[in-house]
């Protein structure tokens, strides 16, 4: 019978994964590597902030915190481009009332490590870094803060370790797939800091994007009146972060590309040279499952950030661990089995809708073309809601699986491919002519 589960890594997956192990009577043990993040010493070096949409929303529902997370999260109902020129032009993700949300990393990590705290059955280890794991016997190995090696052993190991996972190295010996690939873009955060007054100085219920085709910069809200930036720019070529080498190169830069946002950028080259550049890059492995240990969140599929699903994802991961353990009795083997079977095809599909997402992102959402695809596109959602969802609405604002929103998608793109090639945008209330034509093409 199950009773000790120990949980390698006690980041957004390993937090809220513990809380729903827990609940079901497990003694949880996490360990984490980094410091505890509520004593201060929180590291940053990847994303300050996340767009947290429905599957995460549910995930954070499940373990009762959804309302106090939503409520200081920021609401971003749309897209805002900013063109060379400075010219804005809004595109609502979905129907009135639809947002997506963006979160502190950090706020929210420490809030699932508080509410862990507060289960007995959780017992929490930080500074540990993991160094072994033994995938048959559910033995694994710590480096301890004073640097000595301890050992734990357990029914199940869970390794919520993240995109450079210690417990996926334990898989690959043996019979295991696995691949990383690397964008040829890196990415550094950048800020738009708040007026003298704390006011945004851009609207704050949306996610700012400046597409350049080769590269593009986004912005997301945050509490304290500020907007956390992310470049997103080659590693080399001819403009690249290779060539972004001195204090001239980046004003020059930003001045020609992003005029509009360098007024609000008063530490830009500080910034610029300051912070690390990061990766980004599409993990996939199989099976998640060896023995007894198993993968789960980035561990076992990391994925490039442009559909703002990673976290989202790692959270449907663990809700659907957590109804199979009622489905399958505590029968971890079942469990486990279950839950690859399940996630692994909506992880694939994630995967490649994000890739898809970043060229529609960089080259696409300044075009008068794609605004125009939109255009009709919401049109569609508004008149025929009964028939037709965006793929974005599949995605964000709903949890049918990913690999039917991926689906759908291409459907979708041949349904608008009509009315556009067709010119049939004079008879988009025509009901009666549209909706065979809707059925015929989503079939
Ligand atoms: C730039 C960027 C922007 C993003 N934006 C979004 C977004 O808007 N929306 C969204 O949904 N997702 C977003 N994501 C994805 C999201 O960050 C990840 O999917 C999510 O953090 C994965 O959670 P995780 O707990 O599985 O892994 P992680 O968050 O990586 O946590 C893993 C934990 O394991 C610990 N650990 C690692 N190795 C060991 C070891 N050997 N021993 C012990 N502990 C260890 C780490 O310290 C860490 O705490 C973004 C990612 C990036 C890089």
């Amino acid at each position: 019978m199950t009773k000790k589960i120990t949980l390698v890594g006690g980041g957004l997956s390993g937090g809220l994964l513990s809380v729903f192990l827990a609940r079901r009577g497990y003694e949880v043990f996490v360990y984490e590597r980094r410091a505890d993040m509520r004593s201060g010493r929180y590291e940053g070096g990847r994303s300050i902030n996340l767009a947290l949409s429905n599957r995460g929303i549910r995930g954070l529902e499940k373990a009762g915190i959804a309302k106090e997370i939503l409520d200081i999260g920021i609401p971003m109902t749309g897209r805002m481009m900013h063109s060379r020129e400075g010219n804005l032009a809004y595109q609502p993700y979905g129907k009135d009332g639809q947002a997506i949300y963006s979160v502190s990393r950090g706020g929210l990590n420490i809030r699932l490590l508080q509410l862990a705290d507060a289960f007995p059955n959780i017992h929490m280890f930080f500074d540990y870094r993991c160094t072994y794991c033994d995938p048959e016997t559910g033995i694994t190995r710590y480096i301890t803060p004073e640097g000595n090696e301890v050992e734990d052993k357990a029914d199940i190991v869970i390794g919520t370790d993240g995109a450079f996972s210690a417990v996926r190295e334990a898989f690959m010996r043996g019979r295991f797939n696995f691949s990383q690939t690397f964008e040829n873009h890196g990415y550094k955060e950048l800020e738009i800091t708040a007026d003298e007054l704390g006011n945004f100085r851009l609207n704050k219920n949306a996610l700012h994007i400046w597409p350049r085709s080769s590269y593009m910069m986004i912005a997301l809200p945050n509490p304290g009146g500020n907007f956390t930036c992310t470049l997103f720019l080659a590693w080399e070529g001819e403009t690249s972060f290779d060539t972004l080498n001195s204090s001239e190169a980046v004003k020059a830069f930003f001045n020609r590309e992003f005029a509009d946002a360098v007024p609000m950028m008063p530490g830009l080259t500080d910034d610029f040279f300051g912070n690390p550049t990061g990766t980004l890059a599409t993990f996939r492995c199989y099976p998640w499952v060896k023995g007894n240990a198993a993968l789960l969140g980035d561990s076992a599929h990391a994925i490039v950030p442009f559909y703002g699903q990673g976290m989202n994802c790692c959270f449907e991961d663990c809700i659907v661990l957590d109804e199979l353990i009622d489905e399958c009795d505590h029968n971890w083997q079942e469990i486990l089995k279950r839950y690859q079977e399940s996630r692994k095809p909506n992880a694939d599909a994630i995967a490649a809708l994000a890739l898809q997402n970043f060229r529609e992102m960089r080259d696409l959402v300044g075009s008068e073309a794609f605004l125009h695809r939109k255009h009709i596109e919401h049109d569609l959602t508004e008149l025929y809601p009964h028939l037709f969802k965006s793929q974005y609405e599949l995605v964000t604002f709903h949890t049918t699986p990913y690999e039917y929103a991926l689906k759908m998608g291409a459907k979708n793109d041949r349904l608008l491919d009509a009315i556009i090639d067709g010119k049939l945008e004079d008879k988009m209330g025509d009901q009666s002519y549209m909706e065979p034509l809707i059925k015929e093409m989503l079939a």
